[in-house]
């Protein structure tokens, strides 16, 4: 059994649909059963938010899910569809249909059971199964979705459910590269991944895999392909193998530009400042990524942290109490802000790998505003308009577009 997952730039009009239903009708036809999972066409989920922003600001997040769940609805009957006129037998469902069962969450909510009784049963009947991407149903029955690139996340989560093989994610490139090709063109495409590199890599910026999809990969070892929908190459293999084919130290230079800084300024600096700060945060669902605290003059402190910038409008009236409770002298956005970050597995046992990193910084005169590590990450903030530059030299200073990277 087979999962393969397109995303919107796979199935962006009409002729890349019929192609997609080759490459799936192809895999059938190799003796596979085959699962489906489709992203909405091209950009219609840009599209989607934007109507709905032009009617109010902070839509309901309910209403947003059954907005939203709509783009992948339509992608699925259409491919059902190609697959017919080729002459074979596809049948398209929603999550909900299913049985993708998630927490309420609306707009970021996670699986928790998926019922493959039915799959299984259409499966046995000779069809090629097209399951709608992103989305999934609430206990209480309400349509959720699971975050921007969810479709990532229930492909692997099928693969996962149904022992698949392999789960093969085509999209726009040939793999997952050392740093975005889009923004660095030497970037190099990496043959084997490990889960734990792939996990910091998604959750820094890597877009080409949701991060969701990769703890679902790691947690229940479904074998993971990233490939290209345009080609037949061997793309990026995702597993748990630590015998490496290029024993780097470095695997890739992230970024993420969807980020927003908050600074809480002038609080007391004393106990509990902290666990109220975040608690009232964590209370409304909303993840904070980096923190800093400085303790300034006549024990007052500011603390500083990221947020994904679609959680603005909602922090910002978080902050606002907090600042009234904690009688603190205010606080600051900034949205204008990027991370870079250097994966690598590697830099657990070679020192000197973040004063090199900063050095690339400086060499370009890049001021970093906030650094957070990890055994096997280095994070920095920096303005965002710097960020192409950043990339580019971290990845040019650990020799990257060279091949195998040994430090210093
Ligand atoms: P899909 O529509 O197929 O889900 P996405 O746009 O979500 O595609 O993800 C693919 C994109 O991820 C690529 O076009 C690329 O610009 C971007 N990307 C960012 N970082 C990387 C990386 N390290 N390797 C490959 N692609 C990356
Ligand atoms: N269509 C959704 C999005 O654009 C889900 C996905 O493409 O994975 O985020
Ligand atoms: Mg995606």
């Amino acid at each position: 059994m087979i999962v393969q997952k397109f995303g919107g730039t796979s199935v962006a009009d009409i002729e890349k649909i019929k192609r997609v239903a080759q490459r799936v009708t192809q895999t059938y036809e190799q003796g596979n059963d085959v699962v489906v999972v489709i992203s909405a066409l091209g950009d219609t989920t840009d599209r989607l938010i934007k109507l709905a922003k032009e009617i109010c600001d902070r839509p309901p997040e309910r209403e947003m899910d059954m907005l939203l769940s709509t783009g992948e609805q339509m992608s699925v009957a259409l491919l059902s569809m190609a697959i017919h006129s080729l002459g074979y037998q596809a049948i398209s469902f929603t999550g909900a249909q299913v049985g993708i069962v998630t927490d309420s969450t609306h707009t970021k909510a996670k699986i928790i059971d998926i019922k493959v009784a039915r799959i299984l049963e259409e499966l046995s009947k000779g069809r090629i199964v097209i399951v709608a991407g992103f989305q999934g149903v609430s206990l209480d029955d309400h349509i959720t979705t699971l975050g921007r690139g969810g479709s990532d996340t229930t492909a692997v989560a099928l693969a996962a459910s149904l022992g698949a093989e392999v789960c093969e994610i085509y999209t726009d490139v040939e793999g997952v590269f050392t740093a975005d090709p889009r923004l660095v063109p030497e970037a190099r495409k990496i043959d084997r991944i490990t889960y734990d590199e792939m996990l910091e890599m998604a959750a820094t910026g890597a877009k080409v895999m949701q991060l969701r999809s990769v703890e679902f990969g790691r947690n229940y070892g479904v074998v993971i392909h990233v490939r290209s929908n345009f080609s037949d190459n061997e793309g990026t293999w995702i597993t748990d193998s630590e015998e490496r084919m290029e024993k780097a130290i470095i695997r890739g230079v992230t970024h993420d530009v969807t980020e927003a800084k908050i600074t809480l300024m002038g609080v007391p600096d004393r106990p509990g400042i902290a666990a109220y700060l975040f608690r009232c945060l964590a209370d409304a669902n909303i993840n904070v990524d980096m923190i800093i605290q400085n303790v300034g003059e006549n024990n007052q402190a500011d603390i500083s942290f990221t947020i994904s910038r679609d959680d603005l409008d909602k922090v910002k009236s978080i902050m606002e109490k907090v600042v009234e409770e904690l009688g603190a002298r205010g606080f600051d956005c900034d949205e204008e802000i990027a991370k870079i970050s250097l994966i690598g597995a590697g830099m657990k046992t070679h020192p000197g790998v973040a004063a090199d990193m900063f050095s690339a910084l400086a060499e370009h005169n890049i001021n970093i505003e906030m650094i957070s590590t990890s055994s096997i990450k280095i994070s920095c903030v920096i303005k965002a308009s710097e960020v192409q530059k950043a990339v580019q030299a971290v990845h040019r200073k650990f020799g990257l577009d060279k091949g195998v990277v040994m430090h210093g």
